[in-house]
């Protein structure tokens, strides 16, 4: 059946075109890039199926991509022979957006008036197949699935709806018309048909694409005035991981990493390195300088690509990247692993686990080298990524060290600045043993705390730890180089020397006597509310505060447990 019919898109993608129609990305010739590297992961796609699925009746001899431009009718098409879509892959692909964190990007969006602002967040999510509405007024995707004799044309001007319907006659593979706006249109200032202005853009942001993009050029034939067409390979398809460091520009880098990561922005830090002897493998990551919006949803994408020899295996390999660093983006190349090497088999694979010790352990240096070096690079790689570094603390025991001496913590000590734990630890009062924590869900909320009372008239200083995963990992490392991590709103804080506590001891005896009467009566009318009426020192200002014990669960985790629903 040739019918065709038309489809609404997605509430979300709707408003995502109508941004992109009028364009509030100033870089058009993204738009290029994005088809390119949907192009090359179709063909990776494919060659993988290929292997896994001897079934499968392709040919995968001649893997490519081709552009083919139309001067005199302004279109501009990329075709690969990839794995192609069926009809409900479109659908589902091109017609929805399946990340989360969309809704909230776009409210953003809606909220932030500033055209720079907007622009950046646009940036940082990256609009892969969408960005050719840019320069687009009409779009037509003509494909078909490896292996099915079906094909699918879908096509839209981005306003509000699509068409798509079967085909017969669709070769295997994708291929995407763009149907260029015309040229006097204020913001279509470049010529997208012309062949330097395409070799550019590929040379710029695809060059390292692992497959050929093809493109017929004129050539001037033998005889005066005649000319003649030849294909030529436009893209040096040089594996950047495998060249050695510096033979690669910082530029290169920094695209390769857009294409890894569909971000738009730079990274913060590139990692770029090579493990040899018995196992052998190259290494290229990437420390984003944004954190992803879905960075704490389950369903996130989480970074790293596993190639073997030069052959992409698998995305989101996290077998090679512990949850808590899933931020890093980037390409691992292991040279001796099998083809057909499964997820399961990967997180039992002895070799796979020493690589990814490995890695860690050069991430975390590079964040340690970055906080020494690099104060302000430093300071946005933690303000980004340090909520789920600090997961760290909780799950890898072995780098809980490293961990500690990287982390920063808001402290009483400077409201305008983070302190590390040997800040605070060299800070410490004569006499001081214990390094002191509260937890909550905002500064001024523990500020304004009773219990900070007698830590503020003794002049020690408190952190203030406000994030739900602090709860958690203070009481898993318990101590930093020795000296306990303690609640102030935990137990008897023993805040006094020997001296001061005898006296102390005295003085709450004699008070004690005083108000026995008090606390019995207290303790009697309270005892649903509470365990016991005490005495305190520990306030100066405030009449009474309520403690939990060594043992209780904190204010904040009680919240969170509650909210739960537990
Ligand atoms: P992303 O590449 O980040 O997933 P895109 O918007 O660029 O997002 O593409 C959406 C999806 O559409 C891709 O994930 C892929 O499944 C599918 N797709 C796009 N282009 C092609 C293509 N040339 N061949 C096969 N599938 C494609
Ligand atoms: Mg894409």
């Amino acid at each position: 059946s040739n019918q065709t019919e038309t489809l609404e898109f997605q509430a979300e993608t709707r408003q995502l075109l109508q941004l992109m129609v009028h364009s509030i990305y100033s870089n058009k010739d993204v738009f290029l890039r994005e088809l390119i590297s949907n192009a090359s992961d179709a063909l990776d796609k494919l060659r993988l199926e290929s292997m896994i699925d001897k079934d499968l009746q392709v040919d995968t001899g001649d893997l490519h991509i081709e552009l083919v431009a139309d001067p005199e009718a302004r279109t501009l098409t990329v075709r690969d022979n990839g794995i192609g879509m069926s009809r409900d892959d479109v659908v589902a692909l091109i017609g929805t957006i399946a990340r989360s964190g969309t809704a909230e990007l776009l409210q953003k969006m809606r909220e932030s008036r500033d055209a720079a602002a907007s622009q950046e967040l646009i940036g940082q999510f990256g609009v892969g197949f969408y960005a050719t509405f840019m320069v687009a007024e009409k779009v037509t995707l003509l494909t078909r699935r490896a292996g099915q004799t079906e094909g699918t044309r879908w096509e839209s001007t981005g306003a509000g709806t699509y068409e798509i319907g079967t085909v017969d006659d669709a070769p295997q593979g994708t291929s995407v018309t763009v149907h260029l706006k015309p040229e006097d249109s204020e913001d279509n200032l470049f010529d997208y048909t012309a062949e330097a202005k395409i070799r550019e853009i590929v040379k710029r942001y695809s060059d390292f694409i692992s497959w050929p993009i093809r493109m017929a050029v004129q050539r001037p034939g033998e005889e005066e005035g005649s000319s003649t067409t030849e294909v030529q390979t436009i893209n040096s398809m040089k594996a950047l991981w495998a060249r050695p460091r510096d033979e690669v520009a910082e530029e290169e880098y920094r695209d390769f990493y857009r294409h890894v990561s569909h971000d738009w922005s730079d990274p913060l830090e590139t990692i770029h390195m090579r493990g040899e002897g018995t196992f052998e493998y190259e290494a290229l990551l990437f420390i984003p300088s944004h954190a992803p919006f879905d960075l704490f949803q389950r369903e996130g994408r989480r970074g790293v690509q596993l190639y073997v020899k030069r052959v992409f295996i698998m995305e989101d390999c996290e077998a090679l990247m512990p949850e808590y660093l899933r931020f890093v983006k980037g390409v691992v190349d292991a040279h001796d692993l099998s083809l057909n090497i499964s997820r399961e088999i990967l997180q039992q694979d002895r070799q796979i686990q020493v690589v990814r010790r490995r890695l860690v352990r050069k991430v975390l240096a590079t964040i340690k080298d970055l906080q020494a070096n690099n104060a302000e690079k430093y300071r946005t790689f933690w303000t980004e990524f340090g909520r789920a570094l600090k997961e760290g603390l909780i799950s890898d025991t072995d780098n809980r060290e490293t961990l500690l001496e990287v982390v920063s913590l808001a402290s009483t000590h400077d409201p305008a600045e983070l302190t590390t734990l040997a800040g605070y630890v060299e800070r410490m009062k004569d006499g001081q043993s214990d390094i002191y924590y509260a937890t909550g869900e905002s500064r001024t909320m523990i500020e304004n705390s009773p219990h900070m009372e007698a830590f503020r008239a003794k002049g020690y200083e408190v952190l203030i730890l406000t994030d739900p995963v602090d709860e958690v990992w203070v009481e898993q490392v318990g101590q930093v180089d020795g000296k306990a991590l303690r609640s102030i709103a935990k137990g008897q804080v023993d805040l006094d020397s020997e001296e001061e506590k005898k006296e102390a001891e005295a003085e709450r005896e004699q008070r004690g006597k005083e108000y026995a009467a008090l606390l019995t009566w207290l303790t009697e009318h309270l005892k649903e509310q509470v365990k016991e009426v005490r005495l305190s020192s520990r306030l100066t200002t405030s009449p009474a505060c309520v403690v939990g014990d060594a043992f209780d669960m904190t204010p904040t985790l009680e919240k969170m447990y509650r909210a739960m629903g537990q």
